[in-house]
């Protein structure tokens, strides 16, 4: 299969997908072996070669915290850190969907190969969800320097910390410029998702009830870049202005990053190039400062963070209910306090 054949249209990868002439999918094989290890390799070097197939496979692994993750996590690490991470985040119906499309166009003219990555925290599947952002998307379908995917998290071992920057890399591992995260879904988890990008876009747009409608969600203190979708409609002047004293009245010292305002109307593409000059100012700025690599390590943090908190849990529960009966009858009744059986539940794993 070529590179530059999508099986799939974009963001369509997300079956249970078994390779064509493999006997078994690797990660219902227990423990390594030579045959599961080689299956492995061939997914990376068809995610190098930035096949859809393989790239679809990797994130579904990652999706389904699957046991060969780890081998694949192991060969995908050299890879991390190439693309620019741009989150994308905003109410429903203010225009994530239609400005990442947008942003595709734009970077696409500018030379640039994109991957898009729709996170949803909810479910256990991928699919449903975001039907309509791919219906969106499928003008970039066939475009072989774009690849689209949806994912959901609730599957996995870290829970959406881990699985975001494990898929990143997926991406990373292809080599893509800039990965579009878009959230799906709203919240404290699309906080969390959005805070692995490196540039982070809080999109607003005029005549959706409140002016601000990302204030209630919290989501202001992460903006690099404001984005007032929808300047097409009335409205517009006076959200500027609303953000523009919030952005005025916030601490920033003289080195800081001070996110600006960008106006667009996304489904004309009008806008969209000041917004991408925007994001490469944003990763120009935060490269000179300390910001790049303290984000960075910020999001591997979380990651490990994630997996180990992640394992531990796994093992309580493979445990059984029984197994901490006996220390939970001691605290039960007085015989020991809840720390000292924390310890005992902690040494035992
Ligand atoms: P999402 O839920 O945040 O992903 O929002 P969508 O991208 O699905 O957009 C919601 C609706 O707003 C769609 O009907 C879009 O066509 C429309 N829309 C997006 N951008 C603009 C814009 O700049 N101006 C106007 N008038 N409509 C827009």
């Amino acid at each position: 299969m070529s590179s530059s054949a999508p099986d799939a249209p974009a963001g369509t990868s997300s079956a249970p997908d078994t390779p064509a002439g493999t006997p078994s999918a690797p990660d219902t094989a227990a423990g390594t072996s030579p045959e599961r290890s080689r299956i492995v390799h061939d997914l990376i070097d068809g995610a190098r070669a930035r096949r859809p197939r393989a790239l679809g496979r990797l994130i579904s692994l990652v999706e389904n915290n699957s046991p060969v993750l780890r081998e694949a996590m192991e060969l995908m690490a050299p890879d991390t850190g190439h693309a620019h991470v741009v989150g994308i985040t905003g109410s429903p119906g203010v225009g994530k969907s239609t400005i990442t499309s947008a942003l595709i166009t734009e970077l696409r003219a500018r030379g640039q190969s994109v991957g898009v990555l729709a996170v949803d925290p909810s479910s256990p599947f991928s699919g449903g969800a975001v039907l309509g952002d791919r219906i969106r998307m499928q003008k970039h379908a066939l475009d072989p320097e774009v690849y689209i995917r949806s994912m959901a998290t609730r599957g996995h071992l870290g829970g959406l910390s881990a699985a975001a920057p494990q898929a990143l890399r997926v991406f990373d591992t292809a080599g893509f410029d800039t990965v579009i995260v878009e959230t799906v879904g709203v919240g404290q988890s699309e906080v969390e998702i959005t805070r692995t990008a490196d540039t982070i876009l809080v999109l607003n747009a005029p005549g959706m009830g409140d002016s601000i409608q990302a204030a209630k969600a919290g989501i202001l203190e992460i903006a690099d870049i404001f984005v007032v979708n929808k300047a097409d409609r009335d409205g517009t002047q006076q959200l500027i202005r609303e953000l523009r004293n919030m952005v005025a009245l916030a601490h920033f010292a003289p080195e800081d990053w001070k996110p600006p305002i960008v106006k667009t109307v996304a489904s004309a593409g009008e806008g969209v190039p000041e917004l991408v000059d925007e994001i490469a100012a944003h990763r120009t700025h935060a490269e000179k400062t300390a910001a790049w690599q303290a984000r960075r390590l910020a999001r591997a943090r979380a990651e490990v963070e994630a997996l180990a908190l992640g394992v531990v849990r796994q093992r309580f529960l493979a445990r059984g209910e029984d197994h901490f009966e006996a220390i939970a009858a001691d605290v039960r009744d007085g015989r020991i306090d809840p720390y000292a059986a924390a310890d005992l539940v902690l040494a035992d794993l």
